[in-house]
């Protein structure tokens, strides 16, 4: 678990920003739901057989009354928990984001953390394929909108889960294929045989990877409709120039998908490639108690697209300060911060250097810090400038006169410093 400090902190809230104007110009509202929940949320919503209901979850027993609760492991749970809870699809559909931190107890590594963060973005009510492109399409427009190259940068992998029936029956044959080589399979794939086989497509040992390449593909068992949202997808994708790779392995971690699964991935992470996943989630909502809705988002790791982006030396704009004061010995401070607050009123982003009990630092140094502020201006206030109503303003980067203002008068000249 990390602590964030300045100035990575920064690149944190210029991500969030970006963030925040995507939904808004998608129409995507925001929602904030209890870091703890009910295990059994997770239990019931993620299914027992996944890594992370088997392994990874900081569950604990509430010692005051007994319950048994978890750290959020992911978002999508109680999202639609909250949603049930309010009947908040009463009136229709709902698009919805949130960002926030997450915990599994996995191994910590570069790109994995047991507290991390999540930004989520889900759709509630909405069964057409328009809104899983949709999805997708505001993924790429992040991606813009950060300055990542799509398609090399980062790479969208597609798949289509179908439907529990054809599931059904892609399972037995996969169960019947895997039962063939059984000599093959690793402790773990040999446990999920019978529960979970699909995720044992999904395995990271290379040494199954010629039985995972044999076996027979999900895809090859969808029925009629679920082709045609798939090829829905597809066409909306092509359509707006979106490149991507149906991958047939694609299974996802956790049970509730269904039909459209994706993955957003990069080769600049090292194992941990995976920046974006999501898909539909229909029979989520009603599994967890609801009235039956269909659903479908996707959670993006913070954490590694902050580490893909500093990697790519993708930049947050600086933010240095309009100006810094610079307060010479024997000035009144009462005078300094009055004048300092209604420049800060109009807006300007002034930097005092504190001034401390002993007086103000040589000028000297106090320039120094102006500079390395990187300020456009500083504000010299000096004892008898300040007697006669004035303060001195000097240019510190791009040439210029110093010139001098009347306090009195701030309003007049604050939108001189402001970066426009
Ligand atoms: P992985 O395959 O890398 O374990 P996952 O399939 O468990 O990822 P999801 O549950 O789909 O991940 O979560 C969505 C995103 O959250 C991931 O693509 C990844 O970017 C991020 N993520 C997941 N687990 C962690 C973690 N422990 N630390 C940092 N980021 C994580
Ligand atoms: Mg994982």
């Amino acid at each position: 678990m990390n602590d964030i400090l300045p100035p990575d902190s920064a690149r944190w809230e210029w991500f969030e920003h970006i963030v925040r104007t995507l939904m808004r110009r998608y129409g995507y509202q925001n929602i904030r739901t209890p870091i703890v929940e009910p295990t059994a949320l997770f239990v019931r919503g993620l299914g027992e057989v996944t890594d992370i209901v088997e392994k990874e979850m900081y569950s604990f027993a509430d010692s005051l009354n007994g319950d048994l609760l978890t750290l959020r492991p992911e978002g999508t749970a109680g999202v639609v928990r909250a949603v049930n809870e309010h009947s908040f699809l009463y009136e229709g559909g709902k698009r919805l984001f949130y960002i926030g931190p997450m915990f599994r107890h996995e191994r910590p590594q570069k790109g994995r953390y047991r507290q991390f963060h999540q930004v989520g973005a889900e759709v509630l009510g909405f069964a057409g394929p328009d809104v899983d492109a949709e999805l997708i399409l505001m993924t790429v427009a992040l991606w813009r909108d950060l300055g990542l190259n799509v398609g090399t940068d980062v790479r969208l992998e597609l798949n289509s889960l179908g439907q529990p029936d054809e599931r059904r029956a892609h399972r037995e044959a996969l169960i019947k294929h895997l039962e063939s080589h059984a000599d093959q399979l690793d402790e773990e794939a040999r446990r999920r045989l019978h529960s979970n086989p699909l995720r044992i497509l999904d395995t990271k040992n290379a040494a199954m990877q010629p039985i995972v390449e044999a076996a027979p593909q999900l895809i090859d068992f969808l029925g009629e409709s679920s082709l045609a949202h798939f090829d829905a997808v597809k066409r909306v994708l092509d359509a707006v120039g979106v490149n991507y790779r149906v991958n047939p392995r694609l299974v996802r971690g956790m049970d509730y998908y269904n039909l459209t699964v994706f993955e957003w991935v990069t080769d600049r992470l090292g194992a941990q490639g995976t920046v974006c996943g999501g898909g539909r989630f229909d029979g989520l909502i009603e599994q967890l108690g609801g009235k039956p809705a269909p659903g479908v988002g996707w959670g993006l790791g913070i954490e590694r697209l902050l580490l893909l982006l500093q990697e790519l030396g993708i930049e947050p704009p600086p933010s240095a300060p309009d100006a810094f004061a610079v307060v010479l010995a024997g000035t009144p401070l009462p005078l300094v911060m009055s004048t300092i607050e209604s420049l800060r009123d109009r807006g300007v982003h002034v930097l005092l250097n504190p001034v401390g009990q002993a007086g103000p630092a040589s000028p000297k140094s106090q320039f120094k810090k102006a500079d390395a502020s990187g300020a456009r201006f500083a504000l010299v206030f000096g004892p008898d400038e300040v007697a006669l109503g004035q303060v001195s303003v000097k240019p510190l980067r791009d040439g210029g006169e110093q010139v001098t203002r009347p306090v009195a008068q701030a309003g007049e000249w604050a939108a001189s410093l402001r970066q426009s």
